[in-house]
């Protein structure tokens, strides 16, 4: 059975990047009928709170990613972790190291010098502990093989070779008993039970050591997927401008989870020419070794064409009840200035067939839907201003009359009346609208003018259309 993990360290929120890796561990997992788990490797003390673990499940739950179990933390393993490290040195497959921080600071001289990477050179591999000096704390080692070539056989990237002189005895327990990040995701994820490690690319090399660990265990090696990081529009390192962010910025800039799990997916990965894709087709499509090798390029252009077409796909409860939900989006305290959640919710539902095809966010919808719960006299945009002559306001005395003598305050009755007058006064429709508009919304553009009307109702269409007459 399929066990996939999302691993990701508590830096304050769930990144962009660090999202599509949770996707695709939740797709692959979903789409094989096993379950995705979470660890959050939460060993760098100085940089842990809890609420940044918070913001990483949030962000998850957010985006629709809940993982299969409750999440488990790296630092709260860390015995099982000094356990294994004293058992790969009874198996002779580790050793104390007594070197000292200046002996390592020698080596790491003579590898400047010699314009190398630094390397430890194995001195105490060989050597018995008790020539350890007085007071020196050991580490544990790995005893990595020396020659040869460490293979990794990755779903993405294909079979890469590592020479081992490359990789040196790494550390594993530190003098102080804690381990290190690769003993510990080796031993994490083997513990887990996990099947697949889906990560991203720059955990490669990473992956030849992890692979040292392993065999160095006898645990068979998890099929691995390195998978290629996100860069910006201009091929370079994904900036904050260009999106590096966390998904709660993705949430405030109003985009729906369903349309960015569907952007995201697309981020390395395809199936065919489908660009609109469901969650419930990506979990059926997706297959690992789809993924790209080539770094993708985000684009904002592409996500808000994505989120608005999932906008008019959504349905209009659902909006509505994702705007109660996101309140900030709402103009501001409409809410909190005694309009109760019923009325607000009401309104909200009789606009959204006109609201919802021209907003590409969350954010443009709840601006298309301000005018609903304006305070009386509005402010006019400037462009509604400006149609708001004497010519235009003569002309509202007239169409509020007209609009007064309605028998019911529906749409069609509405138009049939706003029709006939234009009719009578050899207007074009629009010359009429234009003003009611700008009265009745405070601006340019709006859903359509008769629905507006509708939607306000009576007392507050005309009342809006005097305040602009007196
Ligand atoms: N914690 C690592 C990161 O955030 C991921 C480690 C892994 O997936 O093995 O980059």
């Amino acid at each position: 059975r399929v066990v996939t993990r999302f691993a990701p360290s508590p830096t304050g929120y769930l990144h962009i990047g660090g999202a599509r890796t949770a996707l695709f561990n939740w797709l692959y997992a979903r789409g094989k009928g096993g379950k995705m788990l979470l660890r959050i490797e939460d060993t760098d003390r100085e940089r842990y709170t809890p609420e940044a673990v918070q913001a990483i499940i949030d962000g998850l739950a957010w985006l629709g990613l809940d993982a299969d179990e409750a999440p488990i933390s790296q630092f709260e393993r860390a015995p099982r972790h000094r356990e294994v490290a004293e058992e790969l040195v009874r198996r002779g497959r580790a050793y104390y190291c007594y070197a000292t921080s200046e002996e390592l600071e020698e080596m790491r001289e003579r590898a400047r010098a010699e314009k190398r990477p630094p390397r430890y050179d194995g001195r105490w591999r060989d050597r018995d502990p008790s020539e350890a000096p007085e007071g020196v704390k050991p580490v544990i080692r790995l005893k990595a093989p020396l020659d040869g070539e460490t293979h990794v056989q990755d779903m993405v990237q294909g079979e890469i070779r590592f020479p081992n002189k490359d990789l040196d005895d790494l550390v594993l327990l530190r003098s102080d008993g804690t381990p290190t990040y690769m003993l510990a995701v080796v031993v994490d994820d083997h513990d887990m039970g996990v099947t697949h490690i889906i990560r991203g690319d720059d955990h490669l090399t990473n992956a030849a050591r992890q692979t040292l660990i392993y065999d160095a265990m006898s645990w068979p090696v998890p099929q691995m997927a390195h998978i290629p990081l996100i860069h910006g529009p201009d091929g370079a390192k994904l900036s904050k401008r260009h999106g590096a962010l966390g998904v709660e910025a993705y949430r405030g800039m109003g985009y729906l989870p369903v349309a960015l799990r569907n952007y995201l997916a697309r981020l390395g990965w395809s199936h065919g020419d489908d660009e609109i894709m469901s969650t419930e087709d990506m979990v059926s499509w997706f297959d690992i070794v789809d993924v790209n090798k080539g770094a993708a390029r985000f684009d904002f252009a592409k996500l808000e064409a994505l989120n608005g077409h999932w906008i008019r796909a959504s349905s209009d409860t659902d909006l509505v009840e994702t705007l109660m939900v996101e309140r900030d989006f709402l103009p501001n305290g409409v809410i909190l200035k005694g309009r109760d959640d019923a009325f607000v919710r009401a309104q909200l539902l009789a606009a959204m067939p006109g609201l919802k095809d021209r907003a590409k966010t969350l954010v443009e919808l709840a601006d298309g839907a301000a005018f609903l719960f304006a305070e009386r006299p509005l402010s006019l945009d400037e462009k509604a201003a400006a149609l708001l002559t004497d010519e235009g306001r003569a002309l509202l005395v007239e169409l509020a009359a007209v609009l007064a003598s309605a028998s019911d305050w529906s749409a069609p009755t509405l138009e049939g009346l706003v029709r006939d007058f234009a009719e009578k006064n050899g207007l074009k429709l629009g010359k009429a609208a234009q003003p009611l508009r700008a009265a009745l919304t405070g601006r340019t553009t709006s859903p359509g003018v008769f629905d507006v009307l509708a939607v306000l109702g009576r007392e507050e269409a005309l009342g809006r259309l005097h305040d602009q007459i007196k």
